[in-house]
């Protein structure tokens, strides 16, 4: 068993571990940085299809920044990282009777009920956004789940399955599960129509997001140790110590948990965390949703496909892959029916979204069975609030908390972690380090 000194141990390398490595670093502090994985980027995570020779780095995790998300913005133009802006959107369509065609309704009354549906969403939307939790009719905001609010909004059949499709990519989770709050803040970033939520989805960053992630730890001069798993955090008066599956232990004056909600699960405090918190991570964020890279043949660029209640709910033909075929992008939720590892499966849903296209490729990353992730973006369960805001997360003790999981705004976004990463790092930095490494 080792035991070594730092001033602050950081457990995690997702951009909110990397950015508190880069803000830490600001002045001469000995930091060490353990990562359970081998690679640094926690869900920015880039990497070539697996079973093919496509050249492009694809994103398996995040991969969109808005025009808001201004801390990425700046640390890319600090650490020499370039943007590149989204498709546009040149062609869309929704499965409608199975086939993919123009948005259209059956009468005039499908029309003016399906008018009438994304009225009141937008209506809720802004209400939401505004601070208000009930509506002009005195009808519940929060504190109900996505399936409640369809089922009180009653929109056509149309407009349910459009309105899906946008779940998918904002609340990402059970309908019955997860806050309707997901879904009518994502409609409120423009107009309050879901089908805008798209809009800011501005940049991604090249070559990849983790590659920023990577460039934050590499300039701070922080210590790594990869494929570290750490399984307990205990602390005292004096110190924080950090315990790895291996056995090994490390000592700090502060700390950064910076693994997001759901891997917390796997680490035991002590003392243990505070009622919320624990909470949180007891109950876990809800993210289920499932991300593929797909490459086909016969499908044009900047396709945008909405599906019809199953399987792959939204394609998108993203860019083209050097040899002139194109890579799309699936979303879809794990359900029953779901499966995106078998391509006999990817392959019926592409035909049913694209039905001239030919998959010759797809590769995923399966977030909810890796254990250092144990799902996908932010998604809150309904019923709680308080317990995943962050407020509830301020430091405990000599540790301080850090992820898009808890983040003051932008949570669930690159940009939350980042600014959680910073504001942990400087809530160490506005603490003497009494008896640190770096005074000794
Ligand atoms: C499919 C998908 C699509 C997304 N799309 C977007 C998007 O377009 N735009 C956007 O802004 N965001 C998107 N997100 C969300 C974004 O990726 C996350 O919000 C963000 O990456 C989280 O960063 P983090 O640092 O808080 O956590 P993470 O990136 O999860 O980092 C946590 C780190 O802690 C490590 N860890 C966990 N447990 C332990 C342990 N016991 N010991 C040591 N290390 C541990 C993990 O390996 C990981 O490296 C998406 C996410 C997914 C999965």
């Amino acid at each position: 068993m080792s035991s070594r000194i730092h001033d602050v141990i950081i457990v995690g390398s997702g951009l909110a571990g990397a950015a508190a490595a880069y803000q830490l670093s600001r002045k001469p502090r000995r930091i060490l940085l353990i990562e359970a994985q081998a690679r640094i980027g926690g869900r920015a995570y880039a990497r070539r299809f697996r079973h093919d020779g496509t050249a492009e780095l694809l994103e398996y995790g995040g991969s969109w920044i808005t025009p808001w998300h201004e801390r990425i913005r700046s640390l890319c133009r600090e650490l020499g990282l370039a943007l590149r802006p989204r498709t546009e959107i040149r062609e869309r369509l929704a499965m409608r009777d199975g086939v993919p065609c123009p948005l259209a309704f059956a009468d005039d009354d499908e029309r003016l009920a399906h008018d009438r549906a994304v009225a009141r969403i937008a209506a809720d939307a802004m209400m939401l956004k505004a601070g208000l939790h009930e509506n002009e009719r005195g009808e519940t905001l929060s504190g109900i789940s996505y399936a409640e609010y369809m089922a009180r909004l009653k929109p056509p059949l149309v407009t349910r399955h459009l309105q899906d499709a946008w779940w998918i990519v904002s609340g990402g989770g059970s309908m019955d599960e997860v806050s309707a709050g997901e879904f009518l803040h994502s409609c409120s970033y423009e107009s309050g129509l879901a089908e805008d939520m798209i809009k800011v989805w501005a940049h991604t960053v090249e070559p990849s997001m983790d590659a920023l992630a990577a460039r934050l730890v590499a300039a701070s001069g922080a210590s790594v140790l990869l494929s570290s798993p750490v399984t307990r955090i205990v602390q005292d008066d004096a110190q924080v110590c950090v315990a790895l599956a291996s056995g090994e232990e490390h000592r700090s004056t502060h700390a950064v948990v910076a693994t997001g909600i759901n891997p917390m699960q796997a680490i035991a405090f002590t003392p243990p965390l505070t009622i919320g918190p624990a909470t949180a991570v007891t109950r876990g964020q809800k993210g289920r949703a499932f991300k593929l890279w797909i490459k086909a043949r016969g499908v044009p660029l900047g396709r945008l496909v909405t599906g019809d209640g199953t399987g792959v709910q939204m394609i998108f033909s993203e860019r083209a892959a050097d040899d002139g075929s194109m890579l799309l992008i699936g979303f879809g939720l794990h359900d029953e029916g779901a499966r995106p590892a078998d391509e006999s499966w990817v392959r019926a849903e592409l035909a049913r979204l694209c039905p001239n296209a030919e998959l010759l490729a797809h590769d995923w990353h399966d977030w909810l069975a890796d254990p250092y992730a144990r799902g996908t973006w932010l998604s809150t369960p309904y019923d709680l609030g308080a317990e995943f805001a962050s407020g509830s997360w301020g430091p405990q003790g000599r540790i301080a908390f850090a992820s898009s999981d808890i983040a003051a705004e932008n949570a669930g976004w690159f940009e939350g972690a980042v600014c959680a990463g910073e504001a942990a790092a400087a809530w160490i930095a506005s603490h003497p380090l009494r008896g640190s490494a770096a005074t000794r």
